[in-house]
């Protein structure tokens, strides 16, 4: 899904316009731009010098990330680095994978300072961390374990919708948020069915 993002814009399926939609109603509206732009640099450099393994992938994604403005910008730019560091040796394995989503989304948290219930991306980022570190401890395979963190990120952004929200501009607009999904918890959700969808073929 993330690929079908990066092959053109939004991916031709309207998400990105989708997101921006939902930060039009609680924010500023520019999330959907933020997003084609951050992924047009991305699939730019990727074209431009196609890279050898998943890390360079990842780092790509992340300078396209951090080149962006916007909040969302530079939490995903940093998500995505502390995730490419998580391979080093080509492809991560499970438990490594799971080790460099929690790292990342311990920096996002460091970074922007929002916990569980302040409708943001960690609403679905956290969950989907625990998700996975729990499928990783009891052994899980690899398709079960990111099908079950994909669905705990999807569930997560949900939730946001009935949240009141305390950091980002949605924080500016009070009750108006109200019943709005938080769209970079959406977004995060699709980063995180992206993943599963890769490791299921
Ligand atoms: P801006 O508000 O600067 O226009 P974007 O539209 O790029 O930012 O991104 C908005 C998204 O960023 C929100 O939907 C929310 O998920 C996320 N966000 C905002 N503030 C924070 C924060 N402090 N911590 C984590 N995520 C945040
Ligand atoms: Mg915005
Ligand atoms: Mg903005």
């Amino acid at each position: 899904m993330l690929a079908a993002f990066l092959q053109g814009g939004d991916g031709g399926d309207g998400r990105a316009e989708e997101l921006g939609r939902l930060d039009r109603l609680a924010g500023d509206g520019d999330f959907g731009t933020n997003i084609t732009s951050a992924l047009d640099r991305a699939r730019q450099a990727l074209e431009a010098e196609p890279p050898q393994d998943y890390r360079g992938w990842l780092t790509a994604v992340s300078r396209g990330f951090l080149g962006t403005g916007g909040t969302s910008g530079p939490l995903f730019g940093m998500f995505f680095r502390d995730l490419a560091r998580c391979c080093d040796t080509g492809e991560p394995t499970l438990a490594e994978f799971s080790a460099g989503l929690t790292a990342a989304v311990a920096t996002v948290q460091r970074y922007g300072k929002a916990e569980v219930g302040h409708k943001t991306m960690v609403d679905a980022l956290v969950p989907a961390a625990r998700t996975l570190e729990a499928e990783v401890a009891a052994g899980s395979q690899a398709a079960d374990a990111l099908a079950r963190t994909a669905d705990a990120a999807v569930e997560g952004a949900r939730g946001t919708a009935a949240l009141l929200a305390r950091r980002g501009r949605a924080s500016y607009v009070g009750d108006v948020a109200r019943g709005v999904l938080d769209p970079g918890a959406a977004a995060a959700a699709i980063v995180l069915q992206a993943a599963s969808a890769a490791q299921s073929g």
